[in-house]
């Protein structure tokens, strides 16, 4: 049974990649082989040469792949763009069913895929069946508006960048093949799943005994996990050629999937990764807490304004919990934000610490508010955090600004946070 979609379904986009200065585009054998195909069939090696530095400069747009082919907009280098696509040959149903029947019943197959790998015994198993996996002489067939009917420098250098791509990720090949790793992983465990079954239940027209048929059944091994990645994946890039609906914000849903793939990576990170296992997470961070946070990772302009408004800060007002966060994350800027009053006990170790951080002659004169001691005529303050540290203030106009870390003595808080 297929859970195959419809064509056109499993269209997915990679955004545009940074230029690859010096760099080889091919480091996995199938993304050389896929070049081979490139470099073997153009008829004008030159045009290959040229496509090469277009890639290495960057000159190739989003890539999207799908069923059959793959588009991109590659620009001149006098900035002219080219919607540019390489045809693929998709599989026939009959194709997809040797080649997944090959790779069902290897359970290393399987678990290689997932691990982004293409196991070259799969590839020899599957030519061996009469598919070809990866794509040989002329089977690249380039399309492009400039008008050239070979290959030209635009459809090589998106070749180029799929290379770069497939190094990463072998089920873009898949995909272009026609399935996409979704229903290719799920139609991998129903036939290696199928292939225990079979074994063991009898015919159905026989009568199966109901504790048989309700028994539970051993499910198939859970392939290893996969390493952790050395940073956050990349979402989709959403910058398509259709209209986004005018109340959906495309910038800030890109900016949110990226910043929650980063978060996801953090969490991974500490999950799993050695050294990292005896660290103490963090407390939960409140939606205000968040939102700066947020703002701190976010390039986009529109992007920051939102998050201010939408936690009733102004402008400024998150500029400086930014600036605060840097500083200390949530501690940090709970000394921006939270003017609080400490209790006797706490006032008398701060009154302690103060009296010790400076020989006599050379105390400051420090006036409380507080949870705030200024200096007279300097400009100069210290805040006292609910966590016991010491935050170092200076005012800029008729406002606060946070002046530095903080620090577990007053003196060389005060010290990080020079007048001025
Ligand atoms: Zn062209």
């Amino acid at each position: 049974m297929s859970t195959h979609d419809p064509r056109g379904q499993h269209e997915k986009t990679f955004p545009a990649l940074p230029p690859a200065p010096g760099r080889a585009f091919a480091r996995t054998w199938w993304g050389h082989a896929w070049l081979r195909a490139l470099e073997d069939s153009a008829l004008d090696g030159e045009q290959v040469r040229q496509g090469r530095r277009y890639a290495r400069s960057g000159a190739v747009g989003a890539v999207s792949v799908r069923p059959g082919g793959l588009t991109a907009v590659v620009r001149d280098r006098d900035g002219t763009a080219h919607r540019t696509d390489v045809l693929v040959q998709e599989f026939t149903e009959a194709e997809w069913d040797r080649l997944l029947a090959l790779a069902a019943a290897e359970s290393g197959y399987i678990a290689a895929l997932l691990d982004r790998e293409v196991p070259p015994g799969l590839a020899e198993d599957a030519a061996a069946a009469g598919v070809e996996l990866l794509p040989g002489i002329g089977d690249l067939d380039p399309r492009c508006d400039c008008g050239e009917w070979d290959h030209c420098p635009h459809t090589a250098a998106l070749c180029y960048q799929v290379a770069r791509l497939l190094d990463q990720d072998p089920f873009v090949l898949l995909l272009l093949r026609g399935r996409g790793e979704r229903d290719l992983v799920g139609e991998l465990e129903e036939r290696s799943t199928a292939g225990a079954e079979a074994v063991r239940v009898a015919p159905a027209d026989a009568g199966v005994p109901a504790g048989q048929a309700y028994a539970v059944r051993p499910l198939p091994p859970l392939p290893p996990p996969p390493r952790l990645p050395d940073a956050p994946g990349q979402p989709p890039t959403l910058d398509t050629e259709g209209e986004a609906e005018p109340e959906i914000d495309v910038d800030a849903v890109e900016f949110l999937a990226q910043a929650a793939a980063t978060e996801a990576h953090r969490l991974l990170a500490e999950a799993v990764a050695p050294g990292h296992a005896d660290r103490t997470a963090p407390p939960p961070l409140t939606v205000a807490e968040d939102a700066v946070r947020l703002t701190a990772e976010a390039d986009d302009f529109r992007v920051r304004s939102r998050l201010a408004s939408a936690t009733g800060r102004s402008r400024a007002d998150m500029e400086l919990a930014v600036r605060a966060w840097g500083f200390g994350a949530a501690p940090g800027l709970a000394a921006l934000e939270e003017d609080w009053t400490p209790d006797r006990t706490t006032l008398a170790g701060a009154r302690a610490a103060l009296a010790a951080a400076w020989a006599d002659e050379a105390a400051p004169v420090l006036r409380r508010v507080r949870a705030r001691w200024t200096e007279a005529g300097t400009g100069r303050q210290l805040r006292l955090g609910r966590e016991g540290r010491w935050w170092p203030y200076r005012r800029e106009g008729d406002r606060w600004i946070p002046a530095g870390p903080s620090a577990p003595d007053p003196a060389s808080a005060l010290e990080a946070g020079p007048a001025g």
